[in-house]
């Protein structure tokens, strides 16, 4: 995958994990334009041992938010060429669901309330304590990962990442810790197209070696334990490209 020059990513540095328990590195996506404010938010998150990716507009924003997987991003709401709340709208109609904090000048009520009709989950006034940006990353990482009550569904299949129990009609089934992390990836992103390097990187790590057929092994052992009868489309490899998770017809 091409790497435009702008971005940066860094890998986790050594420490403890950010959340007690995590099992891999969170991925932050960064869309602010101020080089100061950029690279302050961003060596702090790195420091925390998450990774970082920035982009400096909202046509960068969006390209990475769209292109890649992000546990969250961060969006600056004044940015030059498309700002946070168009880029907003825009990868929330793309079916990009990954949770957003929005960053608001002082005194702009309305571009708060315009951001969360808009699809944010949370926002920050700037200027904020970096105390408080990690708090609230930290408050959405659990709600995405689904530590609250969430239940992921797609027609007749279910989710419970908090029970960790997969469902098919009401009928248990039974997964390896793999093949369930892979469902949940699949399931908190449906009708998207996710290549082999997206899950490689949600659900394995991202020095995975994507050139083995591991991915696809597992996807069939997944697609043999959930799909019943003749709706092979539930888990729909695209060619050449990676797999999506839609609702059978
Ligand atoms: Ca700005």
């Amino acid at each position: 995958m091409p790497n435009t020059p702008i971005r940066q990513r860094s890998s986790a540095q050594p420490g403890p994990p950010p959340e007690k328990g995590a099992a891999k590195p969170m991925r932050i996506l960064l869309v602010e334009d101020e080089p100061k404010v950029s690279s302050f938010i961003s060596r702090g998150l790195k420091s925390e041992s998450y990774i970082v990716d920035t982009a400096p507009d909202g046509v960068e924003g969006e390209h990475l938010a769209t292109t890649e997987t992000y546990d969250i991003i961060v969006l600056d709401i004044v940015l030059p060429g498309k700002d946070g709340l168009e880029v907003l709208r825009s990868i929330r109609e793309k079916n990009v669901r990954t949770p957003v904090l929005l960053l608001s000048a002082r005194g702009r009520v309305q571009d708060r309330v315009n951001g969360l009709d808009a699809g944010a989950d949370d926002y920050l006034t700037k200027p904020f304590s970096f105390d408080e940006l990690l708090a609230r990353v930290r408050a959405l990482l659990r709600r995405g990962r689904g530590d609250g009550s969430v239940v992921l569904t797609i027609g007749d299949l279910l989710l419970d990442p908090a029970k960790h129990r997969v469902t098919r009609a009401g009928a248990p089934i039974d997964l390896t810790p793999k093949e369930f992390g892979l469902l949940e990836y699949f399931m908190r992103n449906p009708d998207r197209v996710l290549t082999r390097t997206m899950i490689a990187e949600h659900v394995w790590d991202h020095h995975f070696d994507t050139s083995t057929n591991v991915i696809d092994v597992y996807v069939k052992h997944l697609r043999d334990k959930i799909v019943k009868g003749s709706d092979e489309g539930f888990i729909q490899t695209v060619r050449g490209v990676g797999y999506r998770m839609t609702l059978p017809q």
